[in-house]
């Protein structure tokens, strides 16, 4: 499923795309679909058809990293030299993720999601969002609710 949102990363026009197969286990998973391996893959064809398709997004967010780390850092890298305008975006449910991950993205958001601390506009919330290694987390908490 893909969307252009506004509020998952602060000041940008985004396009999401649901990644499935989640390796994340979070107990109260708000999106349990993309623990299965369902939908299609995406390739270099289709993400160049859904940016051209959005025209205006300022940046292009992976709802999730799946199972397969290579093929996901062979995408991103596809995107900067295809559209170098666009910043790049990932939401993993991971505690930690590797060096490359940060490298590859200009934001990247980490922690599994726990009900009890909320989301990401929650003060309270477990998850980060770093641009470029600096934590932007509290850039959603302006945000009315
Ligand atoms: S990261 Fe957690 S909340 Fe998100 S889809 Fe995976 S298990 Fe569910």
């Amino acid at each position: 499923m893909t969307s252009v949102v506004l509020e998952e990363i602060p000041d940008r026009v985004t396009l999401a795309v649901d990644i499935s197969n989640c390796q994340g286990s979070c107990v109260g998973c708000h999106s349990p679909f993309l623990r299965k391996d369902i939908g299609e893959e995406l390739t270099e064809e289709t993400v160049d058809a859904l940016i051209r398709d959005n025209f205006g997004v300022n940046c292009f967010l992976f709802l999730g990293e799946g199972r397969d780390k290579e093929a996901l850092l062979s995408l991103s890298a596809h995107i900067r030299a295809a559209h170098p305008a666009l910043e790049l975006a990932l939401y993993s449910g991971r505690e930690e993720v590797e060096k490359e991950i940060w490298e590859a993205f200009d934001y990247v958001k980490v922690g599994p999601y726990r009900p009890e601390c909320g989301p990401l506009n929650s003060r309270s919330t477990n998850q980060r969002l770093y641009y470029h290694g600096k934590d932007i987390t509290s850039r959603f908490w302006r945000l009315p609710k």
